[in-house]
């Protein structure tokens, strides 16, 4: 059965990378009926904040990237924040330690980096110096009050793995350095922690970020000795998905402000619209087609045809998808969505009262197909809403357009029916035909009296729904 697992780090604010990394795991797992767990890697207790941690949960449920086994929900494999499993990792430490899969290790940095200029390797990190200490070496350096750091014993040769993106990889081991384990105050290190966990939940599929890519010759060779202890079962297999690129080819980073996950939410996309979009850094569906849904995703999804080469992002692009998943919404849907951003601007009560609830299901077939992001709403639908009282006109009317009003004025008072074909007629008799105006400079002046703006939802419509007095009202306004 396919396993596979997110494991972010909680610090700083959750980014585009790490959404695409949840997504092709949740894909994958899903695709083959897998488990998706989401665990937590905070062993580096100085990086990490509660806040961190929040916001990736909050992140994950906005996506909608359900997760069967991790945080929150738990699971058999549990806990699954690293904090609470130091005895776990204590233990396995203990155990390589003791079947001398590892040595301690007394050297400061500054001898290492003496030693490697004075021998003029190339190899960075560490040099094997305390591999093979005689017992009056450790005994010497213990009576020196050093301390120790657990390093694990790389193998000599060669390390070679199928990666699932790129395919095969092969690290000579002579530049992969014996590497820490653990810090000499005990605290374990990422090193041991991923693999660690990776094995005791049985994960079959690591799929993560390229920028991890060195670190999996090292894990791979520590499997080796977690099989030997049997705390593992089997090696998993890997897959590295490509970088993210941003402004300037340059990889996105946490300093870009299109890489805050959060912020699009907070801007309106649809988590659909922004997971259609994140699946196209790395992948795609078909080599004409840019939108699908989520179950398309799902079904179409193959590792295999993830590509290796770095994924450029493209917030446009991003706009685009997003707003052809606005139109695919039902409008029960979207009405349903756009809600809380509605009650955030004050345009409906909260809760919704029941005039608030019939405007909007009157109003939302006028704007649904016109919005591409569910921040727009307010600014298209408040006018509907806001009391005459508070009602402001935003765009400015000229001399010509005051005229313009004037006449739809006496054009709509005059009308004995109220509805969006009569008003419609009424407004066309008297500023086109009439004043012999052009459409836009007959209607503009209107729009802007009766809604605030130059752009609005479709103006007879609207001017039905405001009613004879309100709009009456408002060209008045306009004309004070
Ligand atoms: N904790 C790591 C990160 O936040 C992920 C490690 C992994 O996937 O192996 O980048």
């Amino acid at each position: 059965p396919v396993r596979v697992r997110m494991a972010p780090s909680p610090t700083g604010s959750p980014h585009v990378g790490l959404a695409r990394t949840a997504l092709f795991n949740w894909a994958f797992a899903r695709h083959h009926g897998g488990t998706f767990v989401f665990r937590i890697e905070d062993t580096d207790k100085e990086r990490n904040t509660e806040e961190s941690y929040n916001s990736l949960i909050e992140v994950m449920q906005w996506l909608g990237l359900d997760w069967d086994e991790g945080v929150v929900t738990g699971g058999p494999y549990g806990p699954y924040r690293q904090s609470e499993r130091t005895e776990i990792y204590a233990d396995v430490l203990a155990q390589l330690r003791d079947s001398s899969y590892t040595y301690d290790c007394f050297c400061t940095n500054d001898e290492v980096t003496e030693r490697r200029k004075a021998s003029g390797s190339k190899v960075m990190g560490y040099d094997g110096f305390c591999r093979e200490l005689t017992p009056e070496q450790r005994a010497a350096f213990e009576g020196e009050g050093r301390s120790s750091v657990v390093r694990f014993r790389m193998p000599d040769g060669e390390v070679k793995f199928n990666d699932l993106v790129r395919g095969e990889i092969a690290f000579q081991t002579e530049f992969v350095p014996d590497f820490a384990l653990a810090r000499a105050n005990g605290d374990p290190l990422y090193t041991l922690t991923a693999p660690v966990d990776d094995a005791t939940m049985e994960i079959t599929h690591v799929l993560r970020g390229e920028d991890l890519l060195s670190s999996t010759p090292r894990q791979i060779a520590l499997f080796e000795a977690l099989k030997a202890i049997g705390v593992a079962k089997f090696t998993p297999e890997f897959g590295h998905l490509p970088y993210v690129m941003g402004e300037g080819n340059k990889k996105l980073s946490k300093r870009d402000p299109e890489a805050h996950l959060l912020a699009y939410r907070d801007q309106g996309f649809l988590p659909e619209g922004l997971l259609n979009y994140l699946a196209l850094l790395g992948w795609s569906i078909a080599a004409d087609r840019d939108v699908f849904t989520l179950a398309e995703l799902v079904e179409a999804f193959d590792i295999a045809d993830v590509q290796a080469n770095p994924a450029r992002f493209d917030l446009k692009k991003a706009e685009a998808i997003n707003a052809d998943h606005m139109r695919m919404l039902t409008l029960d849907d979207l009405t349903h969505r756009v809600i809380p951003f509605l009650k955030a601007e004050g345009v409906v009560s909260d809760p919704v009262n029941d005039a608030d609830a019939k405007m909007l299901e009157l109003a939302m077939p006028l704007v649904a197909e016109r919005m591409n992001k569910l921040t727009e709403a307010p600014g298209l639908l408040a006018f509907l809403f806001v009391d005459e009282s508070e009602f402001q006109i935003v765009d400015a009317i000229d001399e010509a357009g005051r005229e313009v009003v004037q006449v739809s004025y006496d054009a709509l008072d005059a009308l004995h029916t109220w509805s969006t074909a009569d008003i419609e007629t009424a407004l066309r008799v008297a500023l086109i035909d009439g004043m012999g105006l052009k459409p836009r400079k007959a209607f503009g002046p209107v729009r802007i009296a009766v809604s605030g703006r130059k752009v609005s939802p479709p103006l007879f419509e609207s001017i039905e729904l405001l009613g004879r007095d309100r709009t009456l009202a408002r060209l008045r306004l306009a004309l004070d």
